[in-house]
């Protein structure tokens, strides 16, 4: 440190060193003590602005000045400590690197903020990030920007709030720097495509409506899922371009679709959290759906619930507005925040989504199921409808039907599809409905019955029932394993092959799907004998040596006349490669 360097030593609000001082003292203080391992923590008061609009720019001032105590009662008397306020809501700590006190130190803050944010009402998070000092040589703002880079990677985060530095968060730095090099000309070279999750009863199964996810499809690094790319355009504002981007997309699908006459349910949509400061947020809304002239139901809007924590009264109010105009709102992600059941009861939602998802993979599984039910009942009470989305296995299915959920979504019933598998998906519904009432005419007596009338059946009926499968098999089950007995003619085009092979080599089903995902299709099975029909999305070996990857819906159809063979239908359809 030179004589000749001149800088500010105290931030004046918080009485704390400043940044440069810390720059400069900690090299001095690192350079001095050779034999001494060091670590820098990076602290940041996650959410200052909200306390800034909630009560006050004095009252941030007041937190920052806390911290500030706080931090100078922690470290005054560590030995070569320094710490200092970096800027903002940001500040810094060079201390020796003792991960028991470390620890300790970091649970003093953490409750010292604590009880500062009782008195305020309001949750104050912190996020801490921490670089053990092994590059010493390297510029202490460089040591400072990977403890930042660890923060980063806790930033919000209500279960860890701390972070060591790795050098896979540096690949993760460049990785988004990439992402928001390329952002703007992927928006303009519709590399974006949205994709239909369905929403289904659980009453009757049927479809009840969609959710709009994003993805991307770069044309040099393949599909990349929203979870890579979401969480970096929510902290550089680029979100709402994006979002406004799905919508539209969304409005233009819809109204293709009731052009051309299919039974479609409402698309729900997802608002980011900033787009609530958007302040043309319900006029943009409004002008889209007029513009692609839909019905103002037809568009469903998704706030996630810790906007609501973020801005209470703004979000309550910007709902209203959505909901005069004609939407639905939906609180996505419920259970997530930190808003408590009572809030329901001033919150006009139309529908609660609560996310098993998040749920089991936040707590412990018992507790998860707790919030659950208690949500659902909670819902039930109020009149407000909830959906479960996040719906993977049949065991969920069975315990949400016991506590009375009635709505869900998950890969259960489907994976997010592209628009145009979506439209398959439905038409494949409207025919299931179709078949059922015939199923209803058919009676119990399909109970015993020989393949040969059930191939006749299927034929008989095939272009009114089965026009969206690629192919079909019908399968006689003994305990040799399932044996393909009669095929559509789709068949040996879908799975390259000849009849020669299919009713030889290849005549057990479980020879002609990747190892791998066999068990998937046992699944499929099982379903289809306790449910009214099994699903499953599996790869398949095809006579040519090449694989693909198809939906199948497998039915059974009855039983043989000694009851000892199960005959099904399996009907498959290529789904190509989606996410
Ligand atoms: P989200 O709104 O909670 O969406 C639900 C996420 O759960 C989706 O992930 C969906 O694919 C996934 N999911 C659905 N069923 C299951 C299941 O059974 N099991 C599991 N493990 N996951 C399931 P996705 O598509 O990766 O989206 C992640 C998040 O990215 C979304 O969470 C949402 O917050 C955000 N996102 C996606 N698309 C958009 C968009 O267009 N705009 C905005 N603002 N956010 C979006
Ligand atoms: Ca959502
Ligand atoms: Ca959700």
């Amino acid at each position: 440190m030179g004589d000749s360097v001149i800088y500010i030593e105290k931030d004046r609000l918080t009485g704390v060193y400043s940044r440069d001082y810390f720059d400069a003292t900690a090299r001095r203080v690192v350079d001095d003590n050779p034999m001494v391992p060091f670590v820098i923590i990076e602290l940041d008061i996650n959410r200052l602005t909200v306390i800034n609009e909630l009560y006050g720019v004095s009252e941030g001032d007041n937190v920052l000045k806390y911290m500030g105590t706080t931090l100078s009662e922690v470290f005054g008397n560590v030995e070569n400590a320094v710490y200092a306020r970096i800027q903002a809501d940001l500040f810094a700590v060079l201390c020796p690197y003792d991960k028991i006190k470390i620890d300790e130190y970091i649970e003093t803050i953490e409750e010292a903020m604590h009880k500062y944010s009782l008195m305020l009402n309001i949750d104050i998070l912190l996020s801490f990030g921490i670089y053990k000092c092994i590059e010493r040589d390297v510029d202490m703002q460089i040591q400072r920007d990977r403890a930042k880079l660890a923060l980063k990677t806790v930033k919000g985060n209500y279960i860890n709030h701390v972070a060591y530095y790795d050098s896979s968060m540096h690949d993760k730095m460049t990785n988004e720097q990439e992402v928001i090099q390329n952002m703007a000309s992927a928006l303009e070279n519709r590399e974006f495509v949205v994709f239909f999750q369905p929403k289904h009863s659980l009453d009757d199964e049927s479809i009840i409506g969609a959710e709009a996810l994003v993805r991307w499809k770069s044309p040099d690094k393949g599909m990349i899922s929203p979870g890579l790319f979401i969480p970096i355009f929510e902290s550089n504002g680029f979100i709402m371009k994006l979002d406004f981007y799905v919508w539209e997309e969304t409005c233009r699908f819809i109204k293709e679709q009731l052009a051309n006459g299919v039974n479609l349910k409402p698309i729900s949509v997802n608002i980011s959290r900033i787009n609530l400061y958007n302040p043309e947020l319900v006029k943009d809304l409004i002008n889209l759906v007029e513009k692609y002239d839909i019905p103002f139901d037809m568009l469903e809007l998704e706030f996630t619930e810790s906007a609501y924590t973020d801005n209470p009264q703004l979000m309550l109010q910007t709902m209203a507005e959505l909901q005069d105009a004609g939407f639905k709102v939906e609180m996505d992600d419920f259970g997530s925040g930190y808003s408590s059941l009572n809030m329901l009861k001033d919150v006009p939602v139309d529908v609660l989504k609560i996310d098993l998802n998040f749920l089991s993979k936040t707590s412990n599984s018992e507790k998860a199921i707790t919030i659950m039910s208690s949500v659902v009942r909670m819902a039930k009470w109020l009149g407000i409808p909830s959906i479960v989305e996040g719906v993977e296995t049949n065991e969920q299915i069975e315990y949400l039907k016991s506590i009375g959920c009635t709505t869900v979504q998950g890969y259960f019933f489907s994976k997010p599809l592209p628009a145009d598998e979506y439209i398959k998906y439905i038409e494949m519904y409207n025919c299931r409905e179709l078949k059922k009432k015939e199923e209803i005419a058919f009676g119990d007596n399909i109970k015993v019955i020989c393949p040969n009338d059930v191939w006749n059946f299927i034929t008989s009926r095939r272009n009114a029932d089965f026009p969206i499968f690629d192919a079909f098999g019908l399968y006689e089950s003994t305990s040799a394993g399932m044996e393909l007995v009669r095929v559509s003619d789709g068949y040996y085009d879908l799975f390259k092959t000849t009849r020669a092979e299919s009713f030889g080599k290849h005549r057990f089903v479980a020879e002609c799907i990747n190892p791998d995902d066999r068990h998937i299709a046992s699944n499929m099975i099982k379903e289809a004998m306790n449910r009214s029909a099994g699903r499953g999305v599996f790869r398949v070996l095809r006579g040519d040596n090449t694989e693909i990857k198809v939906f199948a819906t497998a039915k059974l159809l009855g039983t043989n006349e000694d009851g000892d063979a199960r005959i099904f239908y399996i009907g498959f359809n290529d789904i190509g490669e989606y996410l």
